[in-house]
């Protein structure tokens, strides 16, 4: 293999080497072979930083002569030079690894200014104010990336000395009041570190690679990594470019600004973005200033919007993804600073799919592969309810920035929104602007609004990838830190109030407004037209009642395969019922019980059966323990205490009954405990009553010709033995049903595979089974003994900040342990009957690398709850067309 080199030119690198070269330096030197205009420049490699962390933060010995090699080329170049006292180089210094991490990484620009260079940049631009006003810019972003020094320091001597020359804009700043805060900011840093300001431009360049590579660990680009489930083999540290600078802040005839070759929020064909006249790149990006629409470039400089323009398309034609451009004019003269595909919302993932395709631009299979499956989660999220909107004050409106309505409390600080998120609370978190450290702030909020910022500054991009509601650029909002509150329109709202806002119209409301479901768009039914068309792999919904059920098929799912029973307990009508069944004394008690409630199991069936007619309905037999129904012992003490202080003498006895039967079914590992089969063995009429409805609902259902294909399933089977014994039930009813109403009754019966024993001993059960379905909530908790109802709020965080696993085995497939036991359970099921149905209906149903790994196990269905069967559905044809040759004959 040929051994990589440490640095590579943006002419010389491959740009297929993203994992090397990161994706900003894949793009600037796919650019450059392009022969888009784009500054010189080159990128330290991925790799490099890798050996960093593996030298103890030292750069290997071969990576500043090579640095300093192509400085020596981007002299030739660029015509400048060095640590030039007349001509100087400056350059940029910037992060970015292989998939973009939006702001999470740190850069630093203007490098190379000192003493003498910021006199020779006076000269070269004729402008001494631009070259001190680039000092002291530098000086903050150096001392803040490579020092650690706080913004605040700085904000404060500027303050300081613009209420010395009585102005209150910084642009306004003259040279001599820039001179003096040069030299003020340099004793920030020199207190700060207690050594010199680094002047000369090579220790600044060694000094500033280094706080890069440092960066790809700090504490905001590990969250965003946890958070977004960047693993090592989908990037792998970060590359460092080295850009000649080029100033968007030279005067009116420079800009800079950002664009999106597609609008990122609806997808529409038409380029969306700001740009600001006179400023540098971070003003925009930061949000700091409010740009202007890239729209009103075409006025402002009607050749430099045309070059735009056509860079776009070429860009887009040649990536076959609409971009995310950043650009910079100086004066008078248009470069391309970065490219990168754009992180769009869900919607405009979709709309640009449908489009490009009818566009010949890409093929379906690419319009499918492209749209992460998860984030189709935003589409359907909820919008508010029209019609109520009236009743409710409107506080403000601002850009509207990522789609979908939330409402929650006002929390203006990140660390509190961070705390009382933990604790369930709904928050929307009100900021003037945010920074990449507020990122974790995110996480725990149901949407985000800012006062501040355009569609592209750091809020409005990081939102819409998480899917999550926001506004930005709401500049009639006035946020009081100190006071906690926040002004608009003669109305205030203070920490604690509940806001709802709409990040699809840019609009914030007093108060809670009820919300709706989300209807699928006509571009959303094509995708999932599409995918149904290519998947392989059956869909069906884990859905518990007529309503679920309905919607489930609605949203695509084709069959019901997890039918929890238990939960039909759970109406107001039936909850006393059950518990009364519980109570009972004896058999004769329950029995009579238990025929009323298999009365309403049965025409539940009914409904459910009605609404998915024609696909199979997985019906689950009771699986939680008893005590499950009946109060908490601790809170029924408490509430005898309390009736025999009021003196309700036969409450308190009645209650003092309940508690003697919660204490006798009371156990201290109830997820190991009496449940599932085991109750039914041990209560064996509560599962002949179920099997009998179950029947029964057949039978009505064939009469009247409805095409019912009931399936009866049960839980926590651990040996054949169990199975067995419920197979008999199930056959004496079979037998009696079909007796009785003269007619044949197919229902399959099957069981879960949920218990370690039941998948290790799969081949014996597959002897009485029609079907397997992997409970993988059960099966996780049972191969790794993590109870699945505490670690994900106990020791799980840690294990994975730690790394000592990659992801939660709750939400997405172990495939090493738990999909070893799927893949034996699966050979061992089929080695017996070879076309035998086999499922999954754990949580994982839903995941999209959970499915992507049933897909390639040849599964026949994955079941998720409704809301997921849309992701499940493109998730699955992504797998089909990610693994095509995997594919088996299933039923769809
Ligand atoms: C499972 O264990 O994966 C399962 C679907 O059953 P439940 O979550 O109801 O225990
Ligand atoms: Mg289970």
């Amino acid at each position: 293999m040929v051994k990589n080199k440490p640095v590579y030119s943006f002419e010389e690198a491959d740009s297929k080497k993203r994992m090397l070269l990161g994706g900003k330096g894949a793009g600037l030197s796919e650019m450059t072979r392009l022969k888009l205009p784009v500054p010189v420049g080159f990128t330290i490699t991925t790799e490099v930083c890798t050996k960093y962390y593996d030298k103890n933060k030292k750069l290997p010995k071969d990576v500043m002569p090579a640095v300093m090699k192509n400085i020596a080329k981007m002299e030739k170049k660029t015509g400048k030079k060095w640590n030039s006292i007349k001509n100087p180089l400056l350059v940029s210094v910037r992060s970015g690894a292989a998939t973009s991490m939006p702001g999470m990484m740190d850069t630093i620009l203007n490098l190379g200014l000192n003493e003498k260079t910021v006199e020779g940049l006076a000269e070269q631009t004729k402008n001494p104010r631009f070259s001190w006003d680039s000092y002291r810019r530098f000086i903050q972003l150096f001392g803040k990336v490579v020092f650690g020094v706080k913004d605040e320091k700085f904000d404060y001597i500027l303050d300081e000395v613009k209420k010395k020359q009585g102005i209150q804009d910084d642009s306004k700043l003259n040279v001599e009041s820039l001179k003096t805060i040069v030299l003020e900011y340099k004793k920030i840093c020199e207190k700060h570190t207690k050594r010199k300001f680094p002047d000369t431009p090579d220790e600044q360049l060694v000094l500033a690679i280094e706080a890069v590579f440092k960066s790809w660990m700090g504490e905001r680009a590990i969250v965003y990594r946890e958070k977004n489930n960047i693993t090592k083999d989908i990037a792998n540290g970060t590359a460092v470019n080295i850009v000649a600078m080029v100033f968007g802040n030279m005067g009116d005839d420079s800009a800079t600004g950002v664009v999106f070759t597609r609008n990122g929020h609806n997808g529409k064909k038409e380029m969306e973005g700001e740009y600001l006249i006179n400023a540098q790149g971070e003003d925009v990006v930061a949000g700091v200033r409010t740009g202007k629409s890239i729209e009103l470039l075409k006025k402002d400089m009607p050749k430099l919007y045309k070059e735009l323009s056509i860079a776009c398309k070429k860009l887009e034609k040649h990536f076959k993804e609409p971009q995310d451009i950043e650009f910079t004019i100086e004066q008078g003269k248009f470069y391309l600073l970065q490219t990168r595909t754009a992180k769009m919302s869900a919607g405009a993932l979709v709309k640009t799919s449908v489009d490009m395709v009818r566009e010949k631009l890409i093929d379906k299979n690419r319009a499918l592969t492209r749209i992460p499956a998860q984030q189709l989660e935003a589409l359907l999220h909820r919008t508010m309810d029209e019609s109520k909107i009236k009743d409710f004050k409107q506080l403000a409106k601002g850009i509207a920035a990522s789609p979908g309505a939330a409402s929650g409390i006002v929390v203006f600080d990140v660390n509190k929104a961070i705390e009382l998120g933990n604790t369930g609370k709904k928050i929307i978190l009100v900021r003037k602007e945010t920074k990449p450290e507020d990122v974790p702030a995110f996480f725990s909020s149901e949407g985000i609004l800012t006062s501040l910022g355009g569609k592209s500054s750091h809020a409005a991009i990081v939102s819409r990838g998480m899917g999550k509601p926001c506004i930005v650029g709401c500049p009639e909002l006035k946020i009081d830190y100190d006071k906690n509150i926040g002004m608009a329109n003669g109305m205030t709202i203070k920490e604690g109030d509940t806001i709802t806002i709409d990040g699809s119209e840019g609009t914030v409301f007093i108060g809670q407004i009820p919300t709706i479901e989300p209807k699928v768009t006509k571009d959303f039914e094509q995708i999932l037209d599409w995918s149904q068309k290519i998947k392989t792999l059956g869909i069906r919904a884990n859905a518990d009642t007529p309503d679920g059920a309905v919607l489930a098929r609605k949203f695509g799912a084709k069959g019901i395969g997890l039918c929890r029973t238990e939960r039909m307990f759970n109406g107001s009508d039936r909850i006393n019922l059950f518990v009364e069944m519980i109570m009972a004394e004896n058999i004769e008690e329950r029995s009579k019980i238990l025929k009323k409630l298999g009365q309403l199991q049965k025409s539940d069936f009914i409904e459910i059966l009605k609404a998915m007619e024609g696909y199979e309905v997985t019906i689950r037999l009771l699986d939680p323990p008893l005590h499950e129904f009946l109060p908490n012992p601790e809170e029924l003490v408490e509430k005898i205490q309390k009736l025999k202080a009021i003196g309700s003498a036969n409450e308190a006895d009645q209650a003092e009954i309940v508690l003697k039967r919660a204490k006798e079914l009371a156990e201290i590992n109830p997820m190991m405990g009496h449940r599932g089969v085991r109750v039914g063995i041990t209560y064996p009429e509560i599962y002949e009553m179920q099997i009998r409805a179950v029947f029964e609902a057949l039978v009505e259902l064939t009469k009247k010709k409805v095409k019912a294909h009931p399936q009866i399933m049960i839980p926590q089977i651990s040996s054949i033995a169990e199975l067995n014994h419920i197979k008999k039930t199930y056959d004496i009813i079979k037998k009696e049903t079909e007796k009785k109403h003269k007619m044949k009754l197919k229902i399959n019966f099957g069981t879960m595979i949920e218990v370690v024993r039941a998948a290790l001993t799969a081949e014996e059960l597959a002897s009485t089974a029609e079907f397997f379905s992997f409970g993988t909530n059960d099966l996780t908790q049972g191969t790794f003994s993590f109870s699945r109802e505490d670690v994900e709020g106990k020791f799980l965080p840690e294990y994975m900040e730690k790394e000592l696993l990659e992801r939660n085995p709750f939400q997405s497939i172990d495939v090493t342990g738990v999909g070893s036991l799927i893949k034996m359970g699966i050979a061992a099921g089929r080695g017996v009957r070879p076309n035998m149905e086999v499922g999954i209906c754990g949580e994982h149903g839903g995941d999209p690398s959970s499915i992507k790994f049933c897909h390639g196990e040849g599964l026949t269905y994955v079941s998720a709850s409704p809301h997921r069967i849309p992701i499940a559905i493109v998730a699955a044809a992504q797998a089909a067309i990610e693994q095509p040759k995997k594919v088996r004959k299933s039923r769809k």
